[in-house]
């Protein structure tokens, strides 16, 4: 199998995939009040199209294919796609990203087609708060989609708090005992400045640094370092002593973790995006649309991969993705 290597050295064995732009909830982080989703059917990638890609990716060395959006579930059938990218040699990771909103009644379906590792984004505990950070959200169907997730034996779970100063701030600890309680994994976000949306959000910035000491205060001689594996990516995670929970930070903007990036992205409408804080991307979507071959499609994606931006520059210029809308981008 062949291998992607940028040129900063940096192996790419991780696509994540974009299957809509759609999504239940208006996070006002991720997207604009006013932004609306019009994507004509036809410029979606179809899975068979999608499939393709990906094959093509694992022949270049790619391994793990994470499913996210807009909301992943709210795709028609997405089960058929699960067991088309299962069916794919070489990937032997397919994680989702979801709210959860939708995934309590397909949970066992989802297990049974091979998914077992699942993200879920959860800001809030409260009610109101939860409610008016999605923009309308039902916190009672997130919660019956983790449990479902936990009943099922999906294994690991993991959920993701966005820390935002002055609206869930206060909610840090009660998140790391909720996610102790259920035995699952807890990593908190740090607001991305990505879209008018996340710049307009990074104004309540909360750092990683300040996340940390109140994780550190309230459990004292507890934090067991996890050492960074294939699977954690970018967070950086501690084990809490005596549970089967881990707690951990997601910090680019703390943290520039640029250097150990393995990832890049492919839209719903399927341009391959090579950094998330850079606007460079190909359309590939174009490419299998227009007959090109498997071999000069592979050659386009290392084209691509040869114009990999080194890094992002979110301390000193946003601007450059002012436009962009994370519920497009797939996070
Ligand atoms: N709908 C799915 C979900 O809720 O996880 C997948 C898509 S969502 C765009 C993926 C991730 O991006 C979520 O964890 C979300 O919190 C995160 N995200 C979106 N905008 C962000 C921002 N401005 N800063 C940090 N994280 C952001």
């Amino acid at each position: 199998m062949k291998t992607l290597i940028d040129p900063f050295n940096r192996k790419i064995t991780y696509l994540r995939v974009s299957v809509t732009d759609h999504c239940n909830y208006r996070c006002y982080y991720c997207r604009d009040e006013d932004h609306q989703t019009n994507t004509v059917r036809n410029e979606v990638s179809s899975y068979e199209e999608i499939a393709k890609i990906v094959r093509l990716f694992s022949e270049l060395g790619i391994t793990k294919v994470r499913l996210t959006g807009g909301e992943p579930l709210l795709r028609k059938d997405i089960l058929k796609l699960t067991k088309m990218l299962g069916e794919i040699p070489n990937i032997t990771d397919i994680p989702i990203s979801t709210n959860a909103h939708l995934l309590a009644p397909m949970a066992a379906k989802l297990k049974k087609s091979g998914i077992n590792r699942v993200n879920i984004s959860i800001d809030s505990l409260q009610q109101d708060v939860f409610k008016k950070i999605t923009r309308g959200g039902d916190l009672n169907k997130v919660i019956k989609g983790i449990d479902a997730a936990i009943k099922v034996g999906m294994s690991p779970i993991k959920i993701n708090m966005v820390v935002i100063k002055g609206v869930n701030d206060n909610e840090i600890e009660d998140m790391i005992d909720f996610a102790i309680n259920k035995g699952i994994d807890i990593r908190f976000i740090e607001t991305m400045p990505i879209g008018s949306a996340g710049i307009d959000t990074s104004n309540n910035h909360y750092s990683e640094a300040d996340i940390l000491k109140r994780v550190i205060d309230y459990l004292p001689n507890k934090l067991i370092n996890v050492k960074a594996d294939q699977t954690s990516g970018p967070a950086k995670s501690y084990l809490i002593d005596n549970t089967n929970t881990s707690v951990g930070t997601i910090s680019a903007v703390s943290n520039n973790f640029c250097k150990s990036c393995n990832r890049v992205r492919l839209t719903s409408r399927g341009r391959l995006i090579l950094c998330l804080g850079q606007e460079n991307s190909v359309s590939l979507l174009d490419a299998v649309r227009g007959g090109m071959s498997d071999e000069d499609i592979k050659k386009l994606i290392i084209k691509a991969i040869n114009n990999k931006p080194e890094r992002h520059y979110f301390d000193t210029n946003i601007y450059n993705i002012e436009n962009a809308q994370m519920v497009e981008i797939g996070g």
